[in-house]
């Protein structure tokens, strides 16, 4: 199975990406994770992406694109992967088909998650990302099973992501609007887009997206 997710900061691409991957057993490709692996280890990359990224503004195209064609080169993501966070922009897309092509292999859908602004407002000030195993909660829909305290390795560390404050979020959205939405138009006529109701429980969401998915993949 060939994926792509697609929604603005907080639609939920993160948790429901966790859960495609595990059902389809295919890597998760989450270009924010992989550009704050390179911010952690200080890589060239890295200290280039930090300063856009802390002010929620997109690293550039040629950037991401490099980072993410070595990847798709790996032999683990031959029979199959899920693109989270990737493309952001028309030209990303552009640059996709180009790797896919050069593949011999093409997408199977892409998903589109959607919820409301004011929603997605609440969803990212009350995130918190556990700071030594990465696993993400949500203060109100998703809380630890004790209050500070991450249920996967026990650390009491659970930070705000620094692009979480108030003032970058709504940079982040609006990059979103300007440069992310018009992919939307980009692949409409390709069949592959579904468009999902991404409010509402977890399970709920991912059911919605199975039924849209190609059978047998
Ligand atoms: P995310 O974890 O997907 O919300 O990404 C966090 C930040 O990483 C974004 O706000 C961007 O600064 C950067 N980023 C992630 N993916 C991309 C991409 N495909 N193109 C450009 N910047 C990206």
């Amino acid at each position: 199975m060939r994926l792509v997710l697609i929604g603005p900061p907080g639609v939920g691409k993160g948790t429901q990406g966790q859960r495609l991957i595990e059902h389809f057993k295919i890597p998760h490709v989450a270009t924010g994770d992989m550009l704050r692996a390179h911010v952690r280890e200080a890589s060239d990359l890295g200290k280039r992406a930090q300063a856009v990224m802390s002010k929620g503004n997109l690293v550039p195209d040629e950037l991401i694109q490099e980072m993410v064609a070595t990847r798709l080169r790996e032999p683990a993501t031959h029979e199959g992967f899920l693109l989270d966070g990737f493309p952001r922009t028309v030209p990303q897309a552009v640059g996709l088909a180009i790797i896919l092509e050069r593949m011999d292999v093409q997408l199977d859908a892409i998903i589109a998650l959607e919820v409301r602004q004011e929603i997605l407002l609440t969803r990212l000030t009350a995130r918190r990302t556990c700071a030594h195993c990465g696993t993400v909660y949500n203060l109100v829909i998703q809380p630890p099973k004790i209050m500070g305290k991450c249920d996967n390795c026990g650390s009491g560390e659970l930070v705000q992501r620094e692009d979480d404050q108030p003032e970058t979020i709504n940079e982040r959205m609006e990059v979103y609007n300007r440069q992310t939405a018009p992919l939307l138009s980009y692949y409409r006529p390709t069949g592959l887009l579904h468009e999902i109701d991404g409010d509402g429980p977890v399970e709920v969401i991912f059911q919605r997206i199975l039924a849209v998915l190609p059978a047998g993949k």
